[in-house]
């Protein structure tokens, strides 16, 4: 498209209406995305992943930095549509995939493209429906790319970003302390959407931890058995997924706690724990 009309303007000229399954929230502004892709600390070693681009305003600000390429997965075919159309001339940087990245694989994607020995990275305001779902697949190993800037609503940045001790605290906040260090960069108000969503939003930062635990699996069960019974002791609430005494005997951890006071490193010696006997 030779003469670039403000995203707004495509919207409507398009229109391009917001579909509230796929929590289509837009960021228009192109002050505040340039914002959020700073924080990225970008080089031109490195590859960008963005989930759901929607209209571009955050792929316009990466497509301004100096990555060595873009790579967006939109699941929604009309704005996989206008962004072939809208950034025809940024085709040299831009790899847009039409598809459900919930299914796709970033590593799968790196190797098909040749972008092996690049360093991958995701900046993304997420689909608020599927934004967990999205990170704990990528906590799960292989697909995490260093550091995540994402957006998500603010409860659920504050549930990621939580210490042992605080409300928010549970297994989310625990999936994230194996692999990451979590903190939120930014607080997003609602009106800085189009449309605007009900509740506040925040990036958060989640940059890769030096030592990690690996077998989210495990922890996963254990966190879930623990916190799905939260107001029970370990020696009740594990009951479910082994030998609870025994698990809290070989992860030295007294049976008369509740989930919401222990702290990641305990729940990763539960989890080693349940490893060992299962
Ligand atoms: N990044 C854009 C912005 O900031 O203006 C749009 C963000 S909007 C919150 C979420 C985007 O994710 C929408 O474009 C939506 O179509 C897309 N989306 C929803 N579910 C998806 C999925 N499973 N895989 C890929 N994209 C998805």
């Amino acid at each position: 498209m030779a003469n670039k009309s403000s995203l707004g303007e495509v919207l409507k000229t398009n229109d391009l209406f917001a579909k509230k399954g796929l929590g289509q929230h837009f960021l228009l502004d192109l002050n505040l995305t340039s914002k959020i892709a700073k924080l990225g600390a970008i080089s031109e070693n490195d590859v960008v992943f963005e989930i759901g681009p929607g209209p571009g305003g955050l792929t316009r600000a990466l497509l301004d930095g100096p990555a060595h390429k873009i790579i967006v997965i939109e699941k929604d075919p009309r704005f996989a549509r206008h962004l072939r159309d809208y950034f025809a001339d940024d085709m040299g940087r831009l790899i847009i995939i039409e598809g459900d990245a919930l299914k796709i694989s970033l590593s799968e994607i790196l190797a098909e493209h040749g972008l092996t020995n690049y360093h991958g990275k995701i900046i993304s305001n997420l689909p608020y429906n599927v934004g967990t779902a999205l990170l704990v697949n990528w906590l799960h190993g292989i697909e995490a790319a260093w550091p995540m800037i994402l957006m998500f609503q603010s409860e659920v940045a504050t549930r990621i970003c939580a210490n042992v001790g605080q409300s928010a605290y549970g297994r989310l906040a625990i999936l994230v302390a194996a692999k990451c260090d979590a903190h939120i960069a930014l607080h997003v108000p609602r009106l800085a959407f189009t449309p605007p969503p009900k509740v506040e939003s925040a990036v958060v930062v989640l940059s890769e931890k030096q030592v990690q635990f690996d077998d989210i699996a495990a922890l996963g069960k254990v966190t879930a058995a623990a916190f799905g019974q939260r107001r029970k002791m370990l020696r009740s609430s594990l009951g479910q997924i082994g030998n609870a005494l025994a698990l809290c005997t070989a992860a030295d951890i007294d049976p008369t706690k509740r989930a919401e006071t222990l702290t990641p490193e305990q729940f990763f010696a539960l989890a080693n724990a349940y490893k060992a006997t299962s």
